[in-house]
């Protein structure tokens, strides 16, 4: 079967073949590792100009749904900046060959998102890279399961929102003044916002924050012609899975129970990013757009 978003295809046969296996990665994990590997759109994903001569700030850039979505917005027309952590060289850089082979100039900046000063450089380094910036994707994230709130560490509850929260905080202050009018800013938000599973319970109450953030903001934005929305992805193959982000135990079940039956691809999140990064959204203000496999949302 053909796997692209181009041809008709039944959703729930897409990628049924890929089915989650249990393995065991360290925090931050890397797509090089992930078995089997996850479809970034890198065979597949066709642009057609929608985001032509726009320059695009991704954190998390390096893999999962922040590298299909950087393979995206670079065939788009798209320049593009890349955060993500040293420990993920890697992955970034195999990503930074793919976009500067569609015709991006590319910013690969690493560091550690939970620090303010790294958030407020990254954003400096970008503008400087590709001479300004007009869209920014929040979309770096930190999740790891726990199933007794007496042993969530008080270091993982602030990492997690320093990760998830913090940096979205610092990251779009700091972006603020050198965005024009006409720019867009997504944050990845997630179904757990809605839908918190018990052993997410700091990771899910980050998700729900960046929903009011989002909601918030966009309605302080619109007035000047800067859209702010959210993608909520469901259960996505990425390396945040098994890198702690769920028990070893539900792994090589993960994504069964959306009404698709199956776990999504990066790749199917990527054009949800490029709607609303591309004037094609002009009208579409303070939205979550879910890309979930079905699961019901508010
Ligand atoms: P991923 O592991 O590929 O991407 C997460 C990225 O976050 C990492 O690549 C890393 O570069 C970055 N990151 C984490 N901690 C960092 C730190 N301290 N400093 C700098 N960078 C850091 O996994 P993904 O699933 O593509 O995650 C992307 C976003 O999607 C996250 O916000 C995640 O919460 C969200 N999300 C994922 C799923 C899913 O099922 N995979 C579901 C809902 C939401
Ligand atoms: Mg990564």
């Amino acid at each position: 079967m053909s796997r692209d978003q181009y041809s008709f295809t039944d959703p729930t046969k897409l990628y049924a073949d890929i089915d989650p296996q249990k393995q065991e990665m360290a925090e931050p994990g890397l797509d090089a590792e992930l078995t089997p590997k996850a479809d970034l759109g890198e065979d597949t994903y066709r642009g057609s100009g929608r985001l032509t001569g726009r320059k695009a700030l991704i954190t998390g850039g390096d893999s999962g749904i922040g590298a299909a979505t950087a393979i995206a917005f670079a065939r788009e027309g798209a320049d593009v900046a890349l955060s993500y952590l040293p420990e993920e060289e890697e992955d970034a850089q195999r990503v930074v060959g793919i976009l500067r082979e569609a015709g991006a100039t590319v910013v690969a900046f690493p560091g550690d998102l939970k620090d303010p000063q790294y958030c407020r450089e990254l954003v400096a380094q970008t503008v400087e890279g590709l001479g300004g910036l007009d869209i920014l994707v929040n979309n770096g994230g930190k999740q790891i399961y726990n199933e007794d709130l007496t042993t969530l560490t008080d270091e993982q509850f602030d990492d997690t929102f320093k990760t998830n929260v913090y940096a979205m905080f610092w990251i779009t202050k700091a972006a603020l003044p050198h965005l024009p009018a006409g720019s867009a800013i997504i944050n990845t938000t997630s179904i757990q916002a809605y839908s918190p599973s018990g052993i997410l319970v700091d990771y899910a109450s980050t998700k729900a924050t960046i929903n009011a953030f989002t909601k918030g903001l966009a309605e302080q934005l619109a007035p000047r012609g800067i859209r702010v929305n959210a993608v909520a992805p469901g259960p996505i193959w990425t390396p945040l899975q098994p890198t702690g982000g769920q028990p070893q135990s539900k792994l090589d079940e993960f994504g069964t129970q959306t009404p698709l039956g199956r776990m999504g691809q990066p790749a199917e999140l990527a054009p949800a990013y490029v709607f609303l990064a591309s004037a094609e959204s002009s009208y579409v203000v303070g939205e979550t757009l879910n890309v979930n496999g079905g699961m019901p949302t508010p």
